[in-house]
């Protein structure tokens, strides 16, 4: 098992905390184990880590469901495979809530007055069809991003009009003395930039950066899986003092599928044939994603859980290689109702097809998962137990 923490424990609130109670949670522990304020100590950067990625699950509803619901497995059977990224990865997934702590875009810098900087990356999620991953999309987003005040030029100053910092007498820096060390750190009353309007900016309110709500045209290439993550260059935050924007990155959810269960490249899915068809053999068909079918051929003296697979018949691959593989599993539908005439049909056959009934030591391992697997849950289920047992 995993031994991770309880996500709500993590930020100390409640299961019932509404998004307000968990970002003001988060906003407190994030800044308290910061790295910047901890160098060099390990254990804050765990739990600085612990936090950002109980966060990243909870402010999102999506996965707030999952994991209410199965817990840190219920969020790997939904395709989320919490965090992996590192410390850099997680300021810039949180680069608009990182900015709001600290102000502005100030992020990332340590004094050093007005240089222009790169404005902070951001990250939305983008949820698509089954059908759009075969088929590529083009979809439209609304995406929030701050961007420099044109009315101050990002000085939040009123005519862009800045005066020396009260605070540090503009040197950008103040020196506190700290368990008998003097530490200099960059003074949060100008940002480390020396000076301060001297009346706030009426447009932005001072803060030298507005909301800007823009659509964006997302072109989704075919074959993209859940947590695809894709960069659109120059679409994250406005940079500061002239520094270019940030990227925004999209990560794909796909959405799962009524009929088909999706394993990487392959598709999975259940097809029920009548018991003379599984003596016989016989021809079926299997709807495609997108239209059309597969035709399935099926060899005479098919038992229930055997596999068909169709070569290519499954998703599109993003380096275009060859496409993934259909996998079609066979269920025999045993009549529950039987006419009077199908009765006496199959009673005359029962002397010829009768056998000892067996047990079995498990020689036969894949069919004996499955029958054992039937017992609970659907189809999609014993797929998702078979699959993660690989
Ligand atoms: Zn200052
Ligand atoms: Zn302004």
């Amino acid at each position: 098992m995993s031994g991770k923490r309880d996500y709500y424990e993590v930020l100390g609130v409640q299961r019932t905390a509404d998004e307000r109670e968990i970002k003001s949670a988060y906003r407190k522990l994030a800044l308290k184990y910061h790295p910047d304020r901890n160098p060099n100590d390990p254990e804050a950067e765990k739990v600085f880590r612990e936090c950002a990625e109980a966060y990243e699950v909870l402010s999102d509803s999506q996965k707030r469901v999952l994991y209410d619901r199965g817990g840190h497995e219920g969020l790997k059977s939904g395709g989320f495979s919490g965090f992996q990224g590192d410390i850099g990865d997680i300021f810039s997934s949180f680069g608009d809530i990182f900015a709001e702590f600290f102000g502005g875009s100030a992020f990332g810098g340590s004094g050093g007055g007005r240089r222009p900087m790169v404005g902070a990356d951001q990250g939305i999620n983008l949820q698509i069809e089954l059908k759009e991953a075969v088929t590529g999309a083009t979809r439209t987003v609304e995406v929030a991003r701050f961007v420099c005040c044109n009315d101050c030029g990002g000085t939040g100053a009123d005519g862009g009009e800045l005066i020396s910092c009260q605070v540090c007498g503009g040197r950008g820096q103040v020196v506190q003395g700290r368990g008998g060390f003097m530490i200099a750190t960059t003074c949060r009353a100008c940002g480390g930039a020396g000076q301060t309007p001297r009346r706030a900016c009426s447009t932005c309110g001072g803060e030298g950066q507005i909301e800007e709500q823009r659509p964006l045209s997302i072109r989704v290439p075919p074959g993209v899986d859940s947590g695809t993550r894709m960069r659109v260059q120059g679409r994250g935050h406005g940079g500061a003092n002239g520094g270019p924007p940030g990227d925004l990155y999209v990560r794909i959810l796909v959405e799962d599928h009524p009929s088909y269960v999706r394993n990487g490249p392959d598709l999975h899915c259940e097809l029920a044939i009548d018991f003379p068809t599984a003596c016989l053999g016989g021809n079926a068909e299997v709807p495609q994603i997108v239209e059309g079918s597969w035709p399935v051929d099926i060899p005479a003296g098919t038992q229930p859980g055997d596999v068909i697979r169709i070569s290519g018949g499954g998703m599109p691959r993003m380096d275009s290689r060859q496409p993934g593989d259909l996998l079609v599993h066979l269920t025999v539908d045993v009549p529950r109702h039987l006419s009077d005439d199908q009765r006496k049909t199959i009673e005359a056959l029962q002397p010829t097809l009768a056998i000892e009934p067996t047990i079995s030591s498990g020689q036969n391992e894949r069919r004996e998962t499955k029958s054992r697997k039937r017992k609970g849950g659907g189809f999609f289920d014993r797929i998702r137990d078979a699959l993660e047992g690989d």
